[in-house]
């Protein structure tokens, strides 16, 4: 029989991790804090060296995402992705930033520990974020790590701004560059 439903979950050790981080009050406080997601995801072995986080209105944390494309089985579970279906769901609304009605409510930001790959960024556009929260480059993900980003627009910001959405790179990159070396270090294997 075909399956007509789909099951993606976080591992349960984003409970603690969590319970630590109702609010981060600056963009570096909720990359630091996507940063952290991502290195639990590989010390844990629950998957890929990323994490994402969103945050709504006065900077509450409303959902979490870490990568579980292997232990899910789904190409489609990146940090982000798995950030963005918790987020709306739980709120109940296709595009976080958006009532039934048409009008604007926010502003719901996207801190992620690396620059979102194509898919992600694409997932973004729709999303309904106000801000868009880097740490990691793509460059630094691809020299680091064995993954492929996939192809962006040129003007990747650019388009992200079009469309109302402010991109702030480079916050704690080093830190977010530390994770993916380690996960690098070791080919991915060990995690
Ligand atoms: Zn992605």
């Amino acid at each position: 029989m075909l399956r007509a439903q789909v099951r993606l979950a976080l591992p349960e050790w984003i409970h603690e991790v969590v319970e630590q981080a109702d609010v981060c009050a600056t963009d570096a406080d909720k990359v630091a804090f996507a940063i952290e997601l991502s290195r639990r995801n590989i010390h844990a072995q629950t998957g890929g060296p990323f994490g994402a986080a969103v945050f709504g209105p006065d900077d509450h944390l409303v959902a979490v995402g870490v990568n579980r494309v292997l232990p899910q089985s789904t190409s489609v579970a990146h940090a982000e992705i798995m950030a963005y279906l918790l987020a709306q769901q739980g709120l109940g609304r296709a595009r976080l930033n958006e009532r039934a009605d048409g009008s604007h409510f926010g502003p719901y930001v996207l801190a992620t520990s690396s620059q979102p790959c194509c898919q992600c960024y694409g997932a973004t556009i729709w999303a309904g974020i106000d801000r868009l929260l880097i740490g990691a480059r793509s460059s630094d993900v691809e020299s680091l790590t064995e993954f492929d980003e996939g192809p962006l627009p040129e003007d990747w910001i650019g388009e992200l701004g079009k469309r109302g959405i402010e991109v702030v790179q480079d916050l704690h990159r080093q830190r977010a560059c530390a994770v993916l070396s380690e996960y690098g270090a070791h080919g991915g294997k060990r995690y």
